[in-house]
């Protein structure tokens, strides 16, 4: 027998169990059961892992079992992978646990409920400049995702209309949407869920690994429905220019007659950008701009699951994607891609909302930012680590630049607009150096320590180049980036220290799909799905 045999742990543990209680009759000799913590306490039977259990448990057995089954999940404040927000006052939870049992949907029997729901729409409409927030129209949605399957589909309905009127063909070649190549995944989602030809501007350095508008409009043509642009790309955090994007495309409308409309990816920087920079123009005061998205559990600081679409007038949202609901005399519109979903995390959105107001927003933003940039500097002064995020760069357009002696180090403003981002990677002269040590260690040393920091490669035609990212939200507070950064520090020097003995890391590394369930029903193989058009380990 090999010893390199492969292993299963499942089995492991069949076989090590005392032989006397392996199986049992009613579930016909699976192995795959749970035993819950009360079991020998209180003597009763294991149920199975992935049946119903013919007879239930307590209540008190059940929640044991989940809560302490639960524990195994990593800890939310050391992900520092994650936009989205882990954590809310204590009043907000109340809220919600006070809420749990509403559905938004039932409109005529959570008046109230809806009334909240408005007010919010009312009040982003407003933040993102609106021309009038009783002309915008928008919906809550589970998150960014749905909501930009909801503003692609709105593009892609006007664009067939206006080509039905002309008498054209909405069919041959049929509609495209322009986006980076450096688009997360809900994007490139809405165009093979909804038939439309995804067109990937590559991104560059130069670029800032972004969407480049001069080359986005190589893509632009006549059956383009719209170009999604990212107030915040994932990768870096770093904000795509929609102003330059909304000029060349109304060059394009004065030569061509064709208009290609905007909608904003803001999924995180919708919370961010009209707080830490109000100068900042990539809203509604844009006429381009016909719909905007954001997570309201991201920096919208709720938990997670809320998301917003807002238009920013109702001629946007075609008449045949609102549905009338009739309920009791009265009419209610809908628009949303569920029926049923749960109300409390859009009272949690409202809590904030006037909890915070703008001036605890911007407070957060700021700290957010100013974090971010302790974090930055922190990286280069190593000198192993480059930085490609620039919220921690001056703004460079002259007058600041030469002022920068007197320049206010609190005030956002004076650097590159973008979100709480830190990305970084190993500096030319360390891979020079030390060509043997591999980045993704430093993901899975950290991760060791607790830290969840992510090493993702850069989307196509920069893929040789990988990224570790942390996200700044807001507990990342100056004290756990002490930490990040000691931590980082001890790592890198060991790997230095060792040389190429830790060559045995490289494994490590190459194992973090861990199957923790041994039949992993209802997982997909690696595999079975279509090859993606970006880079297959998208980020999240
Ligand atoms: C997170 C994110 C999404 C997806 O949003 P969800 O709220 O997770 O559905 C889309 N685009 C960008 C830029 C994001 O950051």
């Amino acid at each position: 027998m090999s010893i390199s045999k492969h292993i299963d742990p499942e089995v492991l543990i069949r076989e090590g169990r005392d032989k006397r209680h392996a199986h049992h009759h009613l579930v016909g000799g699976d192995p795959s059961r749970v035993s819950h913590p009360y079991n020998a306490r209180y003597g009763t039977e294991s149920i199975p892992k992935f049946k119903i259990p013919p007879k239930g448990i307590t209540s008190e057995a059940a929640y044991q079992l989940i809560h302490d089954e639960l524990d195994l999940d990593g800890c939310p404040s050391l992900n520092l992978a994650s936009f989205v927000n882990t954590w809310m006052p204590e009043h907000a939870q109340k809220l919600m646990m006070e809420n749990l049992s509403k559905n938004l949907i039932d409109q005529d029997e959570y008046p109230m409920t809806q009334n909240i729901h408005m007010r919010c729409i009312s009040i982003i409409a407003n933040l993102w400049h609106a021309p009038s927030s009783h002309e915008a129209i928008g919906t809550a949605t589970t998150g960014s995702s749905e909501a930009i399957q909801l503003g692609g589909l709105a593009m892609k309905r006007i664009w067939q209309e206006r080509r039905k009127a002309e008498g054209k063909s909405i069919h041959e070649p049929g509609p495209n949407i322009v986006m980076g190549a450096n688009a997360q995944v809900a994007l490139e989602k809405f165009a093979r869920y909804f038939e439309v030809e995804c067109r990937l501007v590559p991104v560059s350095i130069n670029s800032k690994y972004r969407l480049d508008p001069k080359k986005a409009m190589e893509y632009v043509d006549e059956n383009t429905i719209g170009v999604y642009v990212i107030l915040g790309s994932t990768y870096t955090g770093h904000y795509e220019p929609v102003k330059e994007m909304a000029d060349l495309l109304d060059e394009y409308e004065e030569r061509t007659g064709h208009s290609v409309p905007i909608h904003v990816d803001a999924a995180s920087g919708g919370f961010v950008a009209p707080f830490a920079n109000p100068k900042l123009v990539w809203d509604f005061r844009i006429p381009r701009v016909v719909s905007i998205n954001t997570s309201g559990h991201k920096f919208g600081l709720s938990y997670v699951g809320v998301g917003w679409v807002i238009w920013r007038e109702k001629q946007y949202l075609p008449k045949d994607l609102i549905f009338e609901l009739h309920y009791l005399g009265s009419v209610e519109y809908s628009f949303s891609l569920n029926f049923s979903r749960p109300a409390h995390p859009i009272i949690a959105q409202y809590f904030n909302l006037i909890h915070l107001g703008s001036a605890g927003y911007r407070a957060i933003a700021l700290a957010d930012l100013k974090n971010a940039r302790l974090l930055s500097r922190a990286l280069e002064r190593t000198g192993w680590y480059t930085v490609l995020s620039d919220i921690h760069r001056f703004k460079s357009d002259g007058l600041l630049a030469k002022a920068v002696a007197g320049i206010d180090e609190e005030n956002a403003e004076v650097y590159e607009d973008g979100l709480p981002v830190v990305s970084f990677r190993f500096s030319d002269d360390f891979r020079q150096k030390y060509p043997e040590i591999e980045q993704r260690w430093i993901q899975v040393l950290l991760r060791a320590r607790g830290w969840i920091v992510p090493n993702y490669e850069l989307p196509p035609d920069l893929e040789m180049i990988q990224i570790l990212r942390v996200v700044v939200r807001e507990h990342v507070v100056e004290t756990l980036i002490d930490r990040l950064v000691a931590d980082i520090v001890e790592i890198t020097e060991d790997l230095i220290d060792r040389g190429s003995s830790a060559h045995a890391l490289d494994t490590l590394g190459k194992h973090h799909d861990r199957k923790t369930d041994h039949a992993n029903l209802g997982r997909m193989e690696k595999g079975s799905g279509a090859q993606s058009s970006g880079t297959y380990a998208k980020q999240c």
